[in-house]
C-alpha cells in the first residue's frame, strides 16, 4: 500500500481526510509541521496533504522546508485549505505544490487526483533510478557518480569527516577477454561490481561503475588506514572468487586499487581528488597490480596536484 502523509493542526480535519483514505493508503497524521518534516524524512512517503493555515509553520513554509532536503524534495505535495483564495493557490502552486484543493471536496475526485499524482510521482522515481543505474551491474553508473559526489562531497565538509575516494580497475582485463570472450568478459564484470556492493553496504557509501571495467567508490568517516584496510579486504574478496584468469597473466581474476582520504576544505575539490586516486590506481598497477594504494598526505599535497579540472 502507497503510503501518505497528512499534515494538520485540526485533528479533526485530519481525521476526515484520513477515513475518506484509509481503504485505499497506509495513512499516517502529524499535527504539526515540524513533525510533518520530520516523518517526511523517512524518504518513505508517496504523496503529502498538507494544510496551509497552521500554528507555527504553515503548510508553505513546510514545502519549502521539504524542498531543501534531498530526500523529500520531489515527493508530491497537495495543499489543503479551508477557503479559497486566489493569491493563496497561486502561490503555492508556484512554490511546487503539485495540486491545491480547498474545502468542501469531493472524496472520489480527491482520490483520483491523489492516484494521478502518486502514479506520476512512481513513474519520476523510475525513470531517475533507470538513468542512473548501469545495465550490465545493477549498480549506479557515472551520470549517478557525479549527480552523488558532490553531494557527499559538501555533506564531508559541512560536517568536517574524512572523505575516502578511490578507483578500481580490474587486471590484465584486456587478455581475460581476449582468451574467454566479451560475454564471459561482462559475467566477470558483473560478478565483481555484485561483491563489491556486498562489502560497501553502510547508507553513505557509494559505489558505482565508472566505465569499462572501472570502478569508483567513496565513503564517509573512515581514517585513511582504515580505509584502505577495508578496500584491502574487498581486494581480497575479489581474489576469493576464484574467477581463472587466463593462465598466461594470472591465476585469479584481480583487481587495483588507488585512493585517497582528506577533510574537505574550501580550497579543495572533488575532481582533484579523484585525480589523485586514479594516480595511485595507476601507482598499483605499475608496482605490479592486485594491491591497494593508498595516497598519504606528503602525497597529495595539492602542489603536487594542482586544483584542476578533469
Ligand atoms: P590493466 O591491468 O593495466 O588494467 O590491463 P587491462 O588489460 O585491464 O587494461 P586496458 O585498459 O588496456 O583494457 C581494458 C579492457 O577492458 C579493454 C576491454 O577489452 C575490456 N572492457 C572494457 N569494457 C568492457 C565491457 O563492458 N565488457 C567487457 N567484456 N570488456 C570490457
Ligand atoms: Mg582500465
Ligand atoms: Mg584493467
Amino acid at each position: 500500500m502507497e503510503k501518505i502523509l497528512i499534515v494538520d493542526d485540526s485533528f479533526l480535519q485530519a481525521a476526515q481526510l484520513k477515513s475518506m483514505l484509509d481503504d485505499d493508503y497506509d495513512v499516517t497524521i502529524a499535527q504539526t509541521a515540524a513533525d510533518g518534516l520530520f516523518y517526511a524524512g523517512a524518504g518513505t512517503f508517496s504523496l503529502i496533504l498538507a494544510n496551509v493555515m497552521m500554528q507555527g509553520m504553515n503548510g508553505f513554509t513546510l514545502l519549502k522546508k521539504l524542498q531543501e532536503e534531498t530526500i523529500t524534495q520531489s515527493i508530491p505535495v497537495i495543499l489543503v485549505s479551508s477557503f479559497s483564495d486566489m493569491q493563496d493557490e497561486q502561490y503555492g502552486l508556484t512554490l511546487g505544490a503539485v495540486d491545491y484543493i480547498t474545502k468542501p471536496f469531493n472524496p472520489l475526485i480527491l482520490k483520483a487526483r491523489i492516484q494521478t499524482h502518486i502514479r506520476l510521482y512512481n513513474y519520476r522515481k523510475q525513470a531517475e533510478y533507470q538513468s542512473g543505474t548501469d545495465q550490465l551491474t545493477g549498480i549506479a553508473n557515472r551520470r549517478q557518480h557525479d549527480r552523488c559526489s558532490i553531494l557527499r562531497w559538501n555533506e564531508a565538509a559541512r560536517l568536517q569527516v574524512p572523505f575516502s575516494v578511490c578507483m578500481f580497475d580490474i587486471d590484465y582485463f584486456k587478455v581475460f577477454n581476449d582468451t574467454f570472450g566479451h560475454v564471459a568478459g561482462d559475467k566477470v564484470i558483473a560478478a565483481v561490481a555484485g561483491t563489491v556492493s556486498s562489502c560497501l553496504r553502510r547508507s553513505t557509501d557509494f559505489f558505482g561503475r565508472y566505465g569499462g571495467e572501472e570502478f569508483v567508490a567513496f565513503f564517509l568517516g573512515d581514517c585513511a588506514e582504515k580505509a584502505a584496510e577495508r578496500l584491502n579486504e574487498i581486494r581480497q574478496a575479489i581474489e576469493d572468487l576464484h574467477i581463472p584468469h587466463a593462465p598466461s597473466v594470472s591465476e585469479w581474476i584481480t583487481v587495483s586499487v588507488g585512493g585517497v582520504t582528506v577533510v574537505p576544505q574550501a580550497e579543495h575539490s572533488y575532481a582533484t581528488f579523484l585525480k589523485i586516486a586514479d594516480t595511485m590506481l595507476y601507482d598499483a598497477k605499475k608496482s605490479g597490480r592486485n594491491r591497494v594504494v593508498w595516497a598519504d598526505e606528503e602525497m597529495w599535497r595539492l602542489d603536487n596536484f594542482p586544483e584542476r579540472e578533469i
